[in-house]
């Protein structure tokens, strides 16, 4: 069976407690999983502070951590086939999303390697400089030790985010992974392990809430970078209080498509599928609740369920699979009784709602496409399901679609479906969240910021901005005037 050790200062570890990872298509063991205590959780800080002190760290130049990178996507290209088929079988992903996430994590380790290459660590500013008075720099350092903490939802993608920005900045970390999905964070691991990176920049380790809770808490950390629910991240913020360490969180959705009166449905309405049933409805940027132009709705109505009955769920390996399971019993339970809720509410069920188990679906969970016709004050229309459920609902005028949109207290992402691509514009301006798709969903761009408005999250992943969360800016202030005749406000002290 397969082992997943701790990787603490470039080794691979056994602990003394380990439990075994499940594949929650079948309910088979994926892998012996070691579980750090208490004291390894402590190690992990401590060797990546001695490497973020060490002198071979420091003096790396960004050429040479850019070639890191670059080594880190190569080796995932190359071994494209296990991260694929361990994605698959830790987080119950379809085979074509695991193929997408392990090319797009290669994908983003390079683009980020020439981001990096074209990063001024030391930028002067003009407009602040004066001749003959002072020249002005900031200057860019590595924030230093990190703890970062991802979900279970996008296991591959979510550890890159996190590595990625570290080995660019400069600083160093302690990735705990969720506790179901530690698979392909360990074959990074293996990677790293072999990357010419020193010893204690990256540590990985896995468990749930206690052991997150403990590395948190460790006063040697002085970022802390977490993507998980709002709900933890509310505790999180409150444990980064304590020590004031730096934070960004990156939380929950429940983001609106916006369908208009004049929307190409050739598209939209493939589209709106996408978007709620990527993963089974576990993508935190899901487009959960769908708006409708009401001129339209009973077209996109019966264009929605007809394409829906199309949609096969299944086994995660089974040619034609759209989605897989959800992860486990406690996410099934959870978004059930999201199901329950929305129908005592007096919401419409109007096709789904139901467990699967018929051809080998059995042994895991797996729901059914769900479409609810809701009014906006539904439960299922304001919280995060995190399943394959649509709240539906119809507006009368665009400036009535913004203000529903905008009505959340998540601000992800969402998407404007229209012909017209400047009217579509002109609402996605207003839509206040971290991404406006116009006619599209889901795709990311490596070179542009990720993250959230409001209870959605602080900060950005990807693009110039991620790279920015973990450095520290520093204002050098070089004088010009050397003269002491030149610098009359001493004179203050001897009137
Ligand atoms: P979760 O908050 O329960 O757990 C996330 C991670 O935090 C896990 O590793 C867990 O072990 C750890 N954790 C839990 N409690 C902790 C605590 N008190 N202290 C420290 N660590 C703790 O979330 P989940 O159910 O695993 O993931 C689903 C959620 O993640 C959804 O809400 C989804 O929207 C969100 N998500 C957001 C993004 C994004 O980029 N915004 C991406 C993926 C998932």
């Amino acid at each position: 069976m397969r082992e997943i050790k701790l990787f603490i200062n470039g080794e691979f570890k056994e602990s003394k407690n380990s439990f075994d990872s499940i594949n929650p298509a079948n309910g088979e063991t994926v892998a012996k999983v070691y579980l750090p205590s208490e004291k390894d959780i402590d190690e992990a800080v401590d060797a990546a502070e001695s490497a973020f002190n060490s002198s071979e760290w420091k003096n790396m130049d960004a050429n040479k951590r850019a070639e890191i990178l670059e080594f880190i996507s190569n080796k995932i290209k190359e071994r494209r086939n296990e991260f694929t088929e361990l994605e698959i079988a830790d987080s119950g992903s379809s085979v074509h999303k695991a193929k997408a996430d392990v090319h797009n994590t290669a994908t983003y380790f390079k683009v980020l390697a020439g981001q990096l290459r074209k990063f001024q660590f030391e930028v002067k500013d003009e407009a602040s400089s004066r001749a003959g008075f002072s020249h002005n720099f900031k200057q860019y350092m590595p924030v230093g030790v990190c703890a970062q903490i991802i979900p279970w939802n996008l296991p591959l993608v979510m550890a890159a985010w996190k590595i990625g920005p570290v080995i660019a900045s400069g600083s160093t970390t302690v990735l705990k992974t969720a506790q179901e999905t530690p698979g392909t964070a360990a074959l990074l691991a293996e990677i790293i392990a072999e990357s010419g990176l020193p010893r204690g920049v990256v540590n990985i380790i896995t468990g749930g809430a206690s052991e997150g809770a403990h590395l948190l808490a460790n006063k040697k950390v002085k970022k802390i970078a977490f993507t998980g629910s709002t709900q933890t991240g509310r505790k999180i913020m409150e444990t980064a209080s304590k020590n004031l360490q730096n934070v960004s969180l990156e939380l929950g959705g429940k983001s609106a498509n916006i369908i208009l009166k004049d929307a190409d449905l050739s598209i939209a309405i493939d589209g709106a599928l996408y978007a709620f049933l990527y993963h089974a409805g576990q993508a935190c940027d899901s487009g959960t609740r769908l708006l409708v132009d009401e001129a339209i709705y009973p077209e996109v109505k019966a264009k929605l369920l007809e394409r829906i009955g199309q949609i096969k769920v299944g086994l995660p390996t089974t040619a034609g699979t759209a989605y897989g399971p959800v992860i486990n019993k406690k996410q099934f339970d959870s978004i059930m009784s999201y199901i329950e809720t929305s129908k005592k509410e007096g919401a419409k069920l109007l096709c789904g709602g139901e467990r699967l188990t018929s051809d080998g679906m059995d042994k895991g969970y797996f729901i059914a496409p769900t479409l609810f016709e809701v009014n906006a004050d539904n439960t299922i229309f304001n919280e995060e399901i995190f399943g394959p459920v649509l709240a539906i609902t119809t507006f009368k005028t665009e400036e009535e679609a913004i203000i529903l949109a905008n009505k959340s207290i998540y601000g992800l992402a969402g998407a404007v479906w229209s012909k017209d691509q400047d009217r579509a514009l002109n609402i996605a301006r207003k839509i206040e969240t971290g991404t406006v798709w116009i006619n599209e969903y889901h795709l990311l761009n490596p070179g542009m910021p990720f993250g959230g408005f409001r209870q959605s999250g602080v900060g950005r992943e990807m693009g110039e901005e991620g790279l920015k969360s973990y450095l520290e800016v520093k204002h050098l202030w070089i004088s010009d005037c050397n003269q002491r005749e030149q610098k009359p406000w001493y004179d203050v002290l001897f009137k």
